[in-house]
């Protein structure tokens, strides 16, 4: 319990929705009842808050919260158990995968709404039982984004603060983000008030939105919508990278590229010249859908600003091409000299509230706490003398590996709070080959669309009734705080974890009294961390990293140099690849998805939000007039979107919001889920599906 919760006070904690990490107060009443209170000086948002957060406490209340375990009989029904029995059950049957396979025969999906210490504690489950395989769904949003800051500036999060970015960027360069929806408040807080006091907005973006209506809002026309094609992102950036050297060469005192800083802290500009030497910027235009001289005109705006910040989402990560889309995000920073001082930087957009932290503390099947690499064996050597176990050496497996492996080499899931049936691409076949495992727990608030296969259901306190805490978009690790459990019968994912991790191994390595307890043990793991302790978090939080007891935490990365092996900024030309799936007859429209701001991810929580579903209750698809024309469609009809994969039914909502020749819905709505359709093919290194581009045809089914 937490001591901020006598007398029902309201306790200070952090929204569970986006990654923006805005500060809210929850109240409880006599009759256990959770409510929402604003907290005026949050350090994030000051009292600000969007429709998700204001409607955040409806999920806790919820009559769908699951309150007892559940375990299925032998009849295949699930029934009501206690503890024990379900405790029991787990350890049985884990037990028996890896004595009859391997450890390699469970896979751990750890949680991006879950907080550090409990993610932490999930991976050093898997770790203890012997596998890497342990993952969340940072890899469907931002694995690949991850893995080309890491691997060319040398960390895998934002560079900048929204604070720094706020004062100091003269051009916003948005790709693929949607910040107007996805993460409101940084949008209107920060990127709003930039723009009144100056700022330029370029957003690249095959699909017009709340950003775009955003920064009309000082009815200049200085900001631009590059609405290109879905997956041609590359080609687009080529033309900007191509169009900044072009001008250095004939005017090279002008600015456009930043020599000194190219010289003294990069390496591999030649690479990028040579990738662009016979580049035909024309073609590249009309393959983008976009008019070349409007591509050239934002190369100018972004090469000559004092300080130019790019902001990159989903819409470049969740591409086959995702690392290369996100790399020449970087050659385009490192070659104009916008990293490294406020104002500047390659920013991803994080979406889930603790999304960053969960990869942070090492749910990852590569690295360690503090992405420290797990092959490496003074890394290892370092971890184990604190966890006082053998780690394993092999990476492990993605979770969209370990879904691919179930049947095969995959037999159990050990799941905290992830819902795959709806987030992974391909829902008909994640459900197929869900039926073919022996065992599966999940551990969750409510019965998700995941829990349904599951042979233990274990239930979970949600956000609000806990302590921990999570890292923001801009790496600043804050508390949340909870109030009395609402349910007496459910526990928190941190003591699960425990009490499993006690049963199945026995040797104290789960004796944790608290997540502080729990804090304590990862600073020593995660140099990133190793500064922070709760009381210094207190209400302002720190932005990682903070290394020593003493630091402030870093409002941006990079002033003294990368934390490269080379201590240098890594230049890569790439080339286009087209998605891997392209219009042809059958399939004669390209399917892209994205994120609307009433609900979020998998739904499992907005979708049990009566404010968040009377607004849009339903899902629904965006189509081009002209395409509208050519297969009969008024707005409001109900279509059939087909892909090779499955279909789903949607209401029609005739919009020059998308291009022609694009249709465009959301993952979000159980009843007609985005993922039917969309294509699991992954980016080869980051291991990230291409939910943003897959052919699809339409036909209508009720007409208005
Ligand atoms: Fe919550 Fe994000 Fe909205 Fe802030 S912007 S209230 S963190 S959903």
């Amino acid at each position: 319990m937490s001591s901020e919760q006598q007398d029902q006070q309201p306790v200070k904690t952090i929204c569970p929705y986006c990654g923006v990490g805005c500060g809210i107060q929850i109240a409880q009443d006599d009759e256990g009842e959770v409510s929402f209170r604003p907290w005026g000086d949050a350090p994030v948002n000051d009292g600000s808050i969007c429709i998700k957060g204001g409607a955040a406490t409806q999920s806790v209340n919820h009559e769908d919260r699951l309150t007892d375990p559940l375990i299925r009989d032998d009849d295949g029904e699930l029934r009501e158990a206690s503890w024990d029995e379900a405790y029991d059950m787990i350890v049985e049957n884990m037990e028996r995968i890896r004595e009859d396979h391997s450890a390699q025969g469970v896979g751990f999906y750890g949680c991006s709404k879950a907080m550090n210490e409990e993610n932490y504690l999930i991976q050093k489950l898997a770790r203890r039982y012997g596998t890497n395989s342990v993952d969340t769904c940072t890899r469907m949003c931002h694995s690949s984004t991850v893995y080309a800051l890491k691997n060319s500036l040398g960390e895998g999060a934002m560079t900048n603060s929204m604070a720094d970015l706020e004062e100091a960027a003269d051009v916003f360069w948005i790709q693929g983000a949607n910040p107007g929806e996805q993460h409101p408040i940084a949008n209107s807080q920060y990127f709003r008030q930039a723009v009144l006091e100056g700022a330029t907005v370029i957003q690249v973006d095959p699909h017009a939105n709340k950003t775009t209506r955003s920064f009309k809002i000082d009815e200049t026309d200085r900001h631009m919508h590059l609405q290109l094609e879905p997956g041609t992102d590359i080609p687009l950036l080529n033309i900007v990278i191509k169009t900044i050297l072009e001008k250095h060469e004939e005017n090279p005192d002008e600015g456009w590229i930043d020599e000194e800083f190219i010289e003294e802290r990069t390496e591999g500009f030649e690479h990028l010249k040579e990738t662009l030497e016979d580049f035909d910027k024309e073609a590249a235009a009309e393959e983008a859908g976009v008019p070349l001289e409007d591509i050239e005109l934002a190369a100018e705006k972004y090469a000559m600003a004092n300080n130019a910040a790019i902001f990159t989402g989903m819409g470049m990560s969740q591409h086959t091409c995702g690392v290369d889309n996100v790399q020449n995000e970087i050659n385009l920073a490192l070659i104009t000299g916008n990293l490294g001082r406020p104002g500047t930087g390659v920013n991803p957009l994080r979406g889930q509230n603790n999304v960053q932290g969960a990869s942070d503390v090492g749910a990852m099947p590569n690295v360690l706490p503090g992405y420290r690499d797990v092959s490496d064996p003074e890394v290892r050597a370092d971890v184990e003398e604190v966890w006082d176990f053998e780690i394993p050496s092999e990476p492990g497996l993605t979770n969209v590996e370990v879904s691919h492996e179930i049947g095969d080499t995959i037999h159990g899931l050990y799941i905290m709070g992830e819902n795959p049936v709806m987030s992974e691409p391909d829902t008909n076949r994640v459900e197929e080959r869900l039926e073919e495992l022996d065992f599966m727990v999940v551990q969750d608030i409510y019965k998700t669309e995941t829990a349904e296969y599951a042979d233990v259901i274990l239930p979970a306190t949600s956000w609000a009734e806990r302590d921990g805490t999570v890292v923001n978009t801009d790496r600043r690790t804050q508390r949340m705080r909870g109030v009395d459990k609402v349910h007496p019968n459910t526990k928190d994912d941190l003591e699960i974890l425990c009490d499993v991790g006690n049963r199945l191994f026995g040797d104290g390595s789960f004796d944790f009294d608290g997540p502080e307890e729990v804090f304590e043990e990862l600073r020593q793991v995660a140099p990133i961390f190793h500064g922070m302790t709760y009381d210094r978090l207190g209400e302002e939080g720190i932005h990682w990293p903070c290394y020593e007891p003493g630091d402030e935490g870093d409002d941006y990365l990079y002033g003294d140099g990368f934390t490269t092996e080379s201590g240098l900024g890594q230049i890569e030309g790439v080339r286009h690849q087209p998605p891997k799936e392209t219009p042809d007859e059958e399939y004669p429209l390209i399917l892209t998805t994205g994120r609307i701001i009433e609900h979020y991810n998998t739904g499992t929580m907005s979708r049990r939000s009566e404010t968040l579903n009377r607004v849009e209750p339903e899902n629904f698809v965006d189509v081009h007039p002209n395409d509208a024309d050519r297969y009969g469609i008024e707005d409001g009809d109900y279509v059939t979107l087909k892909s090779r994969r499955g279909e789903i039914e949607v209401e029609a909502r005739v919009t020059e919001d998308t291009k022609e020749g694009t249709v465009w819905t959301t993952p979000h709505f159980a009843d007609a889920a985005g993922n039917r359709l969309t294509n699991d093919v992954l980016d080869e290194r980051a291991k990230i599906p291409e939910y943003k581009a897959a052919a699809v045809e339409i036909e209508v089914s009720v007409t208005t």
